[in-house]
């Protein structure tokens, strides 16, 4: 076991970098940055930040050796740079965990030998492939880049082998999966934390609504029936118990219009759709990343208090800083900021979480304050 008073490592200063950083802080460890942004949210608050990109080996190097631990906000660290890290400290979740993760090829194929349902996909490596591809599945479909696509980004819709053609070129002619886009009921994730001897805690089970591909609001508890939501819960055990995964594991699900549940990806680290828990439940994703890398059991998911989390965007800076007070008035609702030096349309900024005796009356008073800052 990894104690307080050790030193904690992070690749990545975003704002998951950041919010672990405040748990690992909170619970008396010291924490080193690894990112090449000088003004990244968490290196302001860590008590080292090594600012250099992920492939420089000397900053690794100086990374291993100051901790005890080492985990990642992000999937797309270069595989060799955590096997390079792996000499030095003990990383988790580990590079297999990565590779899987960082690579929708892999990933989908990897959920189809396990078994687990996706919407239906051909692996594209090149042009050559896509003629078959549209004929083997229904349109509309999806073309996504296979890696370092995220909030929609990196995909675009196709009806017919010359807008794949189209597609393809406007995405790099990079490997792709082309897949049927299915018609949502809605969207769920699973989140849970796995020790390194296997113990598991999982968080109840969330909706999340997308505006333009970006994740806006966390409903939680989701207001589905209980046979998905064991279903989405059993899934999302089996894969980390299939990875051997100690960390935390966020998986999301598309709820189709005729009831099945699809996996769509897997994100091998706390997520956007996990922040209700930081106010709602017994012990935040956050607290478990350190939990799970520092050889303890995860702590309690217990969920206390019905919650709606909403997604703050650089879209509502525009006008200058946002009233804050149509936040900070209320008492259910909790303001969490990442201390991002520049508000662009579609950055994700900040959230709130707002707690209520029911997630009805949550969203009900987030409509208000939405209507009061203006999104
Ligand atoms: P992704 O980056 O794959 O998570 O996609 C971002 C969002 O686009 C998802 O959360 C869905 O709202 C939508 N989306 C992605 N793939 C599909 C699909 N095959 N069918 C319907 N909607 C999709």
């Amino acid at each position: 076991m990894i104690l307080p008073g050790a030193t904690l490592g992070v690749l990545g200063g975003g704002q998951l970098g950041r919010m672990f950083t405040l748990a690992a802080i909170s619970m008396g460890y010291r924490v080193v940055v690894l990112d090449p942004d000088p003004h990244s949210p968490a290196g302001h608050i860590a008590d080292q930040h090594i600012q250099a990109s992920f492939m420089d080996h000397a900053a690794l190097q100086m990374l291993g050796d100051e901790c005890a631990a080492i985990t990642t906000e992000f999937e797309n660290v270069p595989a060799d740079s955590m096997e390079f890290l792996e000499q030095f400290c003990k990383v988790r979740p580990n590079a297999r965990a990565l590779h899987i993760a960082q690579d929708r090829i892999r990933e989908k194929s990897w959920l189809q030998e396990l078994g687990l349902p996706t919407a239906p996909f051909v692996p594209i490596y090149e042009s050559t492939d896509l003629d078959d591809a549209v004929r083997q599945l229904t349109a509309p479909l999806l073309l996504k880049t296979a890696s370092m696509g995220y909030d929609g980004k990196g995909q675009v819709m196709v009806t017919d082998p010359g807008e794949a053609h189209a597609a393809f070129i406007s995405l790099g002619e990079n490997p792709c999966v082309l897949e049927e886009m299915v018609e949502l009921e809605s969207e769920v994730s699973v989140i849970l934390a796995r020790s390194i001897n296997g113990r598991t805690e999982v968080y109840p089970v969330g909706e999340n609504r997308h505006v333009n591909g970006i994740l806006d609001t966390t409903i939680v508890p989701a207001a589905i029936d209980e046979g998905l939501r064991n279903d989405a819960t059993g899934m999302a055990v089996r894969m980390a118990d299939a990875m051997d995964y100690c960390g935390v594991l966020a998986v999301e699900f598309f709820c189709t219009r005729n009831g099945e549940l699809l996996v769509n990806e897997i994100a091998t680290r706390p997520h956007n759709s996990g922040h209700y828990t930081v106010d709602a439940c017994a012990t935040s994703q956050f607290e478990q990343q350190v939990r799970t890398m520092c050889g303890l059991p995860p702590g309690d998911a217990r969920l206390y208090s019905p919650v709606v989390m909403t997604n703050l965007l650089g879209d509502i800076w525009q006008g200058g800083e946002p009233a804050w007070e149509a936040i900070l008035n209320e008492p259910g609702a909790c303001l969490h900021l990442y201390g991002k030096r520049e508000a662009r349309p579609g950055r994700k900024m900040g959230h709130f979480n707002y707690l209520a005796e029911s997630t009805d009356a949550a969203l009900n008073s987030v409509a208000g304050i939405r209507k009061t800052l203006g999104f």
